[in-house]
C-alpha cells in the first residue's frame, strides 16, 4: 500500500540519472512560450511514505510532535504480550525474523544439499528441539558447574575464573579485543568490569524507583534459578547472601555509565606487565594460557582501580562465596540454553524489569540465536530477497547526500576557529561510509553444528567467536569487517575506524524505500539514522578521537570551550525531560545521543533543501503538506512506539538513548526551521524561545 511506482519519485535523482540532464535554457527576450506540460499532479499523503492513520490530527504539532505524528499509532497500538515495547523498529523486525524463519524452517527441512543451509538448519532444528533440551535437563552446565564445586582456596578459585571466561562465561571482568585508542591501527586485548546480574550498578546501590522492588525480587530469582539447577534447599539461602553481597561489592567498584562514556576513564594502557601491579595475586599468565593466547601483551583496563579492588575481594571472602557467586553466573549465563524452567524464571526476571508479560514463542529465540551464531550465512538470502535491485546505490547515494550536508555544516558553524575547523573537515573526509546493506566478503563458520544439541552447538559457536575474536590482539585493524549482521534493524558509528555502518534490516520500509517520495527517505533514514550516526563522530564522545580514529585532542581551547557549553545545553534540556512521573532522564547520560538526534535533523534538512533545489522537477504537491512539514513528520514517525511503564524507566536508567517521545520532541524544539514549518508560536514546547544547538 505504501509502494509508489518505481522512479515516480526518484530517491535524490537516482532515476533521472538514467535520463540525460535537460540541456541549460537560453535567455528568454521575446514572449514566454506558453506551458504545454502540466503541472505533476498532487500525491496524497497515504502515498509518500508517511502513514496518515499514525497520526492524530487533533493534537496540536506546536505543543506536542510526536503525539501528532504518532498519535493514532499509540492508540491502536496493543503492547504484544511477549514484548515490552512495539513500535516501527520492532515492526521491521517482526517482518525481518519472519523472511528468516522461513529460511530456517526451510534448511531444517531439507536434508544435505549446500552445506551452508545444512549448518543453518541444523542449528535451527536442534534449537527447536525442546522434548531434546528438556530431555538434557542442566548437563550442559553441568560440567563448568563440577568446576566449581572444587574450589578450595584461592589458587583454585583462580583457575576456575581461568575456565569460566575461556567458555565465555563472564564473573569479575570480561575480555575482548579492541583497536587501540591511540594508534587505532592495531589490536589489543581490554580488560574490563562485568559480572553483575541487574543491568546497572544502581540497581544495588540506590532504593528510588522501582530500584529496591527489582532489587528485592532479583534477591528471590537467584535463589530459585540456583534451585533449579540442583543446589539443595538448605544452601539456596546462604548462597542468595553470598551472591547479593559480592555483586554488590563488584557494583560499588564498578565505575558508573556516564564516567564510562568519557573515554579516558576507560582506557588505561597497562600492558602485561602493568597487571601484576595493578592485580598482584591473581595469575594472569595462568590467565592467558587458559584463554589459548599466552603471547597476548598489548593490554588496556577500563580501570586499574576497579582490578585492585576485585583482586583484593578474592581474597577476603571465602572460598564457599564464591563457589556460589561463579555457580550463579554461570546458571544466569547459560541459562538461556537450557530448559523451560530456566528460561520460565529468565523471564520472571525480565518481566520484572520490563513489564513483559509473557515468553516469547521459541522459534524467534531461535532465529535470533541463529543470527548470533551464523549471521552472514542467514544474512545471504534475507539480502538477496530485501535488498534487490539497486538499494544499495541508492541508499548510498543518501549517505553521499547526508554526508555533503555536514560538508556545508562544517564550512559554515559560526563557533569554529580555522584550526579546529581543518581539522574537523579532514576528519569528514576520512569518515568511511560505504558499509551498506551487506559486506563485500562474508565470513566463515568453523565449528561443527549438529542436530543432537541446542547447547552443544551454542557453546561451540560461542568459543569459536571468543577463540576468532582474541586471535585479533596483537595484528593490525581488519577494516572489513562488521559489527551488526545485515538483518539486523539498526546501523552504527565506530569511533576508532571512524566510520558507518547501515545493515540492509535497517533500509526497510517504514524507514526508507526506492518507492518513497524523497522527503520521507531524507527525513526518516536520513536525518533519523545516517545523519545521527555521522554526527556521532563529532558527539561530545565521538569528537575526542581524530580522523584517523585515535583518541587525541584536536581542538583548540576557544573552540572546545564553546562546544562544551553547547552540550551542557544539551544535557541541560533533557535532564528536564520526564521518562515516567517521577523519573528524570539523565542528560549527560544521553547527551552524545541526543547530539546526534539534533544532528541527524539538520543535516538531514539541509540535504532536503539540496535536493529541492537541485531536483525541482521531483518535487509534487502532497495534500497542503509543504516539503519540510513532510520530512519532520517523517522524522517523527519513524520513532512511533508504545512501551511499558516499566520499560521506559529501565531505559531512563540504564539506556544512553532518549525514549521516544524525546528523540523527537527534542531536537524538534531546538531545529527553528521546524517552528517555521509548522508555525509554531514562541512559547508553545516545540519554539521554546531558546535553542540548543551543536552542530
Ligand atoms: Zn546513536
Amino acid at each position: 500500500m505504501r509502494r509508489l511506482s518505481a522512479c515516480l519519485v526518484p530517491l535524490l535523482g537516482a532515476c533521472a540519472a538514467a535520463a540525460p540532464a535537460p540541456a541549460p535554457v537560453p535567455p528568454v527576450t521575446t514572449a514566454p512560450p506558453v506551458a504545454t506540460t502540466p503541472p505533476p499532479p498532487s500525491l496524497p499523503l497515504a502515498q509518500t511514505g508517511i502513514d496518515a492513520t499514525w497520526m492524530d490530527p487533533a493534537v496540536d504539532p506546536c505543543q506536542d510532535f510526536f503525539a501528532y505524528a504518532c498519535g493514532g499509532f499509540v492508540k491502536s497500538t496493543v503492547i504484544p504480550s511477549d514484548r515490552a515495547t512495539w513500535g516501527t523498529t520492532e515492526s521491521v523486525q517482526r517482518k525481518n525474523e519472519e523472511f528468516l524463519r522461513g529460511v530456517l524452517e526451510t534448511a531444517a527441512a531439507s536434508a544435505g544439499g549446500d552445506p551452508a543451509l545444512r549448518k543453518l538448519g541444523d542449528y535451527y532444528a536442534a534449537c527447536i528441539d525442546e522434548p531434546g533440551i528438556e530431555k538434557a535437563g542442566v548437563a550442559p552446565i553441568k560440567p563448568l558447574l563440577d568446576r566449581i564445586a572444587r574450589i578450595k582456596d584461592k589458587r583454585t578459585l583462580a583457575a576456575a575464573i581461568v575456565e569460566l571466561h575461556a567458555s565465555n562465561v563472564f564473573p569479575l571482568f570480561d575480555v575482548s579485543p579492541q583497536q587501540d585508542f591511540k594508534d587505532a591501527t592495531q589490536m589489543i586485548a581490554g580488560l574490563d568490569q562485568n559480572g553483575l546480574g541487574l543491568p546497572d550498578r544502581d540497581y544495588y546501590l540506590k532504593d528510588d524507583g522501582n530500584l529496591k522492588d527489582v532489587r528485592e525480587f532479583y534477591t528471590g530469582h537467584v535463589g530459585r534459578m540456583l534451585a533449579l539447577a540442583g543446589m539443595k534447599p538448605a544452601e539456596v539461602k546462604a548462597a542468595t547472601v553470598d551472591v547479593m553481597r559480592i555483586e554488590g561489592a563488584l557494583a560499588k567498584l564498578s565505575q558508573d555509565k556516564v564516567t564510562r562514556r568519557d573515554p579516558y576513564k576507560v582506557y588505561h594502557r597497562v600492558d602485561r606487565g602493568g597487571l601484576p601491579g595493578i592485580a598482584k595475586t591473581f595469575p594472569w599468565d595462568a590467565y592467558f594460557e587458559g584463554l589459548g593466547f599466552p603471547g597476548i601483551q598489548a593490554i588496556s583496563v577500563n580501570d586499574p582501580a576497579y582490578f585492585t579492588g576485585i583482586d583484593a575481594l578474592l581474597g577476603d571472602d571465602k572460598p564457599g562465596a564464591w563457589r556460589h557467586y561463579l555457580a550463579w553466573t554461570v546458571v544466569r549465563t547459560e541459562a538461556k540454553f537450557l530448559s523451560k524452567a530456566f528460561l520460565e524464571e529468565s523471564f520472571a526476571m525480565r518481566a520484572k524489569l520490563t513489564g513483559q508479560k509473557e515468553l516469547e514463542p521459541r522459534w524467534k529465540k531461535c532465529v535470533r540465536s541463529a543470527d548470533g551464531a551464523l549471521g552472514e550465512l542467514l544474512a545471504q538470502p534475507y539480502v538477496a530477497a530485501k535488498f534487490a535491485g539497486d538499494s544499495r546505490e541508492r541508499a548510498r547515494a543518501l549517505v553521499g547526500s547526508i554526508a555533503e550536508a555536514m560538508r556545508g555544516d562544517l564550512e559554515s558553524l559560526p563557533w569554529m576557529d580555522e584550526m579546529t575547523r581543518v581539522a574537523a573537515m579532514n576528519k569528514l573526509a576520512n569518515l568511511h561510509h560505504d558499509k551498506v546493506g551487506y559486506p563485500d566478503k562474508w565470513r566463515s563458520y568453523d565449528f561443527e553444528v549438529s542436530r543432537a544439541s541446542f547447547a552443544t552447538n551454542a557453546m561451540a559457536a560461542i568459543r569459536f567467536e571468543l577463540r576468532r575474536q582474541l586471535a585479533k590482539v596483537g595484528k593490525p585493524v581488519d577494516r572489513t569487517e562488521w559489527g551488526m549482521t545485515p538483518p539486523t534493524v539498526n546501523a552504527y558509528y565506530d569511533p576508532s575506524m571512524n566510520e558507518i555502518v547501515l545493515p540492509a534490516g535497517e533500509l526497510q520500509p517504514p524507514f526508507f524505500s526506492r518507492d518513497f517520495y524523497p522527503a520521507v527517505n531524507i527525513g526518516d533514514e536520513g536525518a533519523n539514522t545516517i545523519g545521527h550516526e555521522i554526527t556521532h563522530g563529532f558527539d561530545d564522545e565521538g569528537s575526542q578521537f581524530d580522523g584517523d580514529g585515535n583518541l587525541r585532542d584536536w581542538w583548540s581551547k576557544d573552540t572546545k570551550a564553546r562546544f562544551d557549553e553547547a552540550t551542557r545545553c544539551v544535557q541541560e534540556q533533557y535532564s528536564g525531560y520526564e521518562a515516567v512521573p517521577g523519573v528524570k532522564l539523565n542528560g549527560e547520560l544521553t547527551s552524545g545521543e541526543n547530539i546526534a538526534d539534533i544532528g541527524g535533523v539538520k543535516l538531514g534538512l539541509a540535504a532536503l533543501r539540496a535536493w529541492e533545489s537541485a531536483h525541482a522537477e521531483e518535487r509534487r504537491a502532497v495534500d497542503g503538506f509543504s516539503d519540510e512539514q513532510i520530512f519532520f513528520l517523517a522524522y517523527a514517525q519513524g520513532w512511533c512506539s508504545k512501551e511499558t511503564p516499566a520499560f521506559l524507566e529501565m531505559l531512563a536508567r540504564t539506556n544512553p538513548h532518549s525514549p521516544p517521545r524525546w528523540r523527537v520532541n527534542g531536537p524538534m524544539a531546538d531545529v527553528p526551521a521546524f517552528a517555521q514549518a509548522y508555525q509554531c508560536k514562541a512559547g508553545t514546547p516545540m519554539n521554546r524561545g531558546k535553542v540548543c544547538s551543536v552542530w
